[in-house]
């Protein structure tokens, strides 16, 4: 019942000539996919993209939008622009903009504000380091970033919202989460929409496992009952890799 949702995260990867390649060479390879398949790239590879997957199944998005319309935030693309651009969906809070841009609970709920404002759909972050897992407060810490990114989003907006559990320790560094650990936080992920929206709309909430997903993992991964689909780094700039998650979903 709920959509499966496979999206490929490209970090700050690929030239938009290189972006037309790669687009080019995964839209035959998902054509006949029966989840949603979507490429979230670099600002500037985003016509590129577009323009490539034109009259294909696959999806375009970007990887981060500003809280505010538009003003002096030097270097920042508002979820405007990119509404503006044909844009519909968009990553937010993503660990490595919590790590290395200062991103708080604050701003990813302003961003997500200012996303669903815009329209778009949001595939909003959430994940803990290893320290705080060792600490035992990986399912508490999930629900608190939940919490506070979602505050003020009406029911009829949460159909926008997707959350991908992306432990830290897992992204770009081969350390997949089990089966079970990525199934336990995901379950753990929907009680807390359940708490905040309701059995039927925590029921409905597309929930992603992202962190070294790969063409080997992927099937035990999406089959768990809380795993509705997958964020996908590394693994996304193959074509053939990000095929077999596809299928596996
Ligand atoms: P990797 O798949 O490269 O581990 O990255 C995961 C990720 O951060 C997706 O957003």
């Amino acid at each position: 019942l709920r959509k499966a949702v496979i999206a490929g995260n490209w970090k700050m990867n690929k030239t938009p000539a290189e972006a037309k390649e790669l687009i080019a060479a995964i839209a035959p390879l998902v054509k006949d996919a029966t989840v949603d398949v979507v490429a979230c790239t670099p600002f500037v590879d985003l016509s590129a993209a577009q323009e490539a997957a034109e009259g294909t199944n696959l999806q375009i998005g970007a990887e981060n939008c500003h809280w505010a319309k538009s003003g002096a935030f030097t270097g920042e693309v508002s979820a405007e622009m990119l509404s503006a651009m044909g844009v519909k969906i968009v990553i937010i809070g993503h660990s490595e903009r919590r790590q290395y841009f200062g991103e708080t609970d604050v701003t990813v709920h302003d961003r997500t504000r200012a996303a669903l404002d815009a329209g778009l759909t949001v595939i909003l972050c959430v994940g803990e380091t290893l320290e705080q897992r060792e600490q035992g407060i990986t399912n508490e810490l999930c629900a608190m970033q939940t919490k506070i990114a979602l505050g003020g989003v009406s029911e009829e907006e949460l159909k926008r919202i997707i959350i991908a559990y992306e432990p830290v320790w897992a992204i770009g560094t081969g350390k997949t989460a089990t089966a079970e650990q990525a199934n336990e936080v995901c379950a753990a992920i929907r009680e807390t929409v359940k708490e905040l929206y309701g059995c039927a709309a925590g029921d409905g909430i597309t929930l992603q496992y992202g962190g070294s997903m790969n063409a080997g993992n992927a099937a035990e991964l999406l089959a768990q009952p809380d795993v509705d689909g997958g964020l996908i780094g590394g693994a996304s700039l193959k074509p053939q890799d990000f095929a077999a998650i596809v299928e596996a979903a």
